[in-house]
């Protein structure tokens, strides 16, 4: 099959049309229009096969997962996605394996009516490349600066679920079936906060999502905003299934060290709290306060009140202790 056919039989099927998409996939480039007052946010996000998910991830996962990362980031901006872009380096051609990675973006696509309006298509080692485009209305979108001393720390959802899922694939945790299948769920098909980001731009200080641990994202809110923060370590949001599978304190290692957790991470001054927290629970969205944001420039962790050293093992590429 040559690449055009390939790209025709997968890659323009979608049932997302949006109005402001003048033309998509098929020339040179995508035209989109764009309106005078909004603001245009742009990012870009790879996952390579072994580095940022396992090898045995299912297509229709690594579909999902490879716009989900991106859809994450628009939603950490208070933006609405409109569009993606699709690069994709495939080993060898396969029509089953494509035609599950191409359901996997689009149902989450549909879900957000993104349109798909190009890419590239090349052969090498599985790795896939997005890049995400969403709006904002003029000068209100949410950056990692805006942190001030006395701001609430807020979660979206529970944290550690993914990293759990990850050390079971490392078999070193041992657990029930269910409750490795919901963790698992959650690390393979992880679901961007794009309704909160959104609700979030009218309220929040600071905000940023959760890609590489809690400490890791609240490090770079503190160091954008010139601010510290306090960390209590109590009450971090824990599933069900990690309570059920780890002792505290791994529980909370996992949540703040753990990757891939998708959440959002936002801070919120004490006048806009309550308006925080309606507009919030407007979007079904779960939301914890687990800290507080103060001048010292330094991240700490309470526990009952008491001071506790910080745990601190993330994950950094290139570093020599590569633990994804
Ligand atoms: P060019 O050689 O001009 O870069 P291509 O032959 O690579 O064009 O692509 C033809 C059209 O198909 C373009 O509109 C491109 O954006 C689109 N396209 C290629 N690969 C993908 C993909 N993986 N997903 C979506 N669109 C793609
Ligand atoms: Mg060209």
């Amino acid at each position: 099959m040559k690449e055009f056919e390939l790209i025709k039989q997968f890659f323009t099927k979608q049932a997302v049309k949006r109005k402001d998409v003048l033309l998509g996939i098929g020339d040179d480039c995508a035209v989109v229009s764009s309106t005078e007052n909004q603001n245009i946010v742009v990012t870009t996000d790879t996952l390579v096969a072994g580095v940022h998910f396992p090898l045995g991830t299912s297509p229709k996962a690594i579909g999902h997962k490879a716009v989900a990362v991106n859809l994450s980031d628009i939603a950490a901006m208070g933006a609405k996605p409109s569009w993606i872009s699709l690069a994709i380096t495939l080993p060898e051609l396969n029509n089953d394996w494509l035609s599950e990675f191409c359901s996997g973006v689009f149902e989450l696509c549909e879900y957000y009516n993104v349109q798909l309006i190009g890419g590239d298509t090349t052969q090498g080692p599985l790795s896939i490349t997005i890049t995400a485009q969403g709006l904002t209305p003029e000068g209100k979108y949410l950056s990692r600066s805006g942190a001030k001393a006395g701001d609430w720390l807020y979660v979206t959802g529970d944290l550690g679920d993914a990293a759990l899922a990850l050390q079971h694939l490392k078999e070193d945790i041992l657990t029930g079936n269910d409750i490795i299948e919901q963790v698992q769920h959650k690390l393979d098909f992880p679901k961007p906060r794009v309704l909160a980001g959104q609700a979030l731009r009218e309220y929040a200080s600071a905000a940023i999502d959760i890609s590489d641990g809690l400490l890791a994202d609240l490090g770079h809110i503190c160091q954008a905003s010139n601010v510290g923060a306090n960390v209590v370590l109590e009450a971090i949001p824990l599933s069900d299934a990690m309570k059920q599978s780890l002792l505290f304190d791994d529980s909370i290692d996992l949540a703040l060290n753990g990757g891939d957790d998708y959440e959002l991470l936002f801070t919120v001054s004490e006048d806009k709290k309550v308006g925080l927290q309606t507009a919030l629970s407007h979007t079904g969205t779960a939301i914890t306060c687990i800290g507080q944001i103060n001048a010292s420039q330094t991240i700490s962790t309470t526990l009952n009140n008491k001071p506790v050293p910080i745990r601190n093992s993330c994950f950094e590429h290139f570093s020599s202790q590569n633990n994804t």
